[in-house]
């Protein structure tokens, strides 16, 4: 038996776990590892057992709680090596100092050097610091208060937040296994360094997971037949998304063929291209700006018309705020 439980779906946060009798693997860390734990919890997965994360993205909804989790119950990371360095890249605090405030810190430096000599004091222990406190720029004095400042290399792996204890870089095409349960990453579009969806199979079930998607593009759509479970992006309107509140380069962001796939989009190709086998549909990355949940629901259904039953196309919304039932395949 497979076990599948969207643990929450949505811009705030993406977790989903997927197991079997001796596997239990999560597909994003994108709440707090606190909260992902509750989740897990609540929905009967014990985090004491997982045997590895797997990551499609380096956006925030995707890794919110990747190196807590990781850390705290020591469990290998699978991501792509340019996913792997982005995420590197966006939780290590950097310092960026401005022309002006560096030629300040020189000027500085100088007049305290040349002041030390005068007073005999050049071999001072305490050597004056480019962006020193007294220099005013914001990022510096953030960064002051964590661990880490001007990309200093890190001593342990306390001292760095990019520390993971273990990590696998898997490719796009390749498929790799898990325990029991085999897995084969595919490319999709979407503005980050290398994302994926991922097709998992495990006890002759099929579950592919694909959200995020500025459009389906072919290899997408090769990778959804014979699914007997989908987890597929249904995340705006596009309605609701032209009027709604984001700022004008946002809603090109969505609507661009890197953003999100609207209702339209999916309902056009369940409508047409997709086979309708399997027995599930789970509608995930919902808008809570530019969506509702029934618009999703009855766009999604209205594609499906007469293939929906007992036994199949059954469809179901993830939300960001709660875990969804688990479906056992
Ligand atoms: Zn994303
Ligand atoms: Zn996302």
């Amino acid at each position: 038996m497979v076990r599948v439980t969207v643990l929450g779906s949505g811009s705030k946060g993406n977790c989903t776990v997927v197991s079997t009798g001796r596997t239990r693997i999560v597909l994003d860390a994108g709440f707090s590892a606190k909260e992902i734990v509750k989740r897990m919890r609540l929905s009967g997965e014990e985090p004491e057992k997982l045997n590895a994360i797997l990551i499609t993205h380096e956006h925030q909804d995707h890794v919110q709680g990747l190196s807590v989790l990781a850390r705290r119950w020591n469990v290998p990371v699978y991501a792509t090596q340019a996913t792997h360095a982005a995420w590197r890249e966006w939780i290590t605090p950097r310092t960026r100092m401005s022309f002006s405030a560096w030629l300040e810190s020189r000027r500085q430096q100088t007049a305290e050097l040349l002041q030390s000599a005068m007073a005999g004091e050049s071999d001072s222990a305490v050597a004056p610091v480019p962006g020193d406190a007294s220099i005013e720029i914001p990022a510096l004095a953030a960064a002051a208060q964590e661990p880490q400042v001007l990309d200093a290399v890190a001593s342990s792996p306390s001292d760095d937040p990019a520390y993971l204890p273990c990590v696998e870089h898997f490719h796009a095409g390749i498929p790799f296994e898990i325990g029991d349960i085999r897995v084969t990453p595919f490319t999709i579009p979407h503005d980050a360094a290398d994302p994926v969806g991922f097709v998992l199979q495990a006890e002759g079930m099929r579950i592919v997971v694909a959200t995020d998607l500025g459009y389906l593009a072919p290899n997408v759509r090769m990778h959804l037949q014979r699914a007997d479970l989908l987890v597929i992006e249904s995340n705006h309107d596009v309605e609701m998304l032209r009027d709604g509140p984001y700022p004008w380069v946002v809603k090109q962001r969505v609507l661009s063929r890197v953003g999100h796939l609207s209702n339209d989009a999916l309902g056009e190709y369940l409508a047409s291209e997709y086979d309708g086998g399997a027995r599930y549909v789970i509608l995930a990355h919902i808008s809570e700006s530019n969506n509702l949940p029934e618009l999703a629901q009855s766009s999604a259904e209205r594609a499906l018309d007469g293939r929906m039953g007992l036994l199949g196309n059954k469809v179901l919304l993830a939300s960001q705020h709660e875990p969804l039932e688990s479906i056992q395949l």
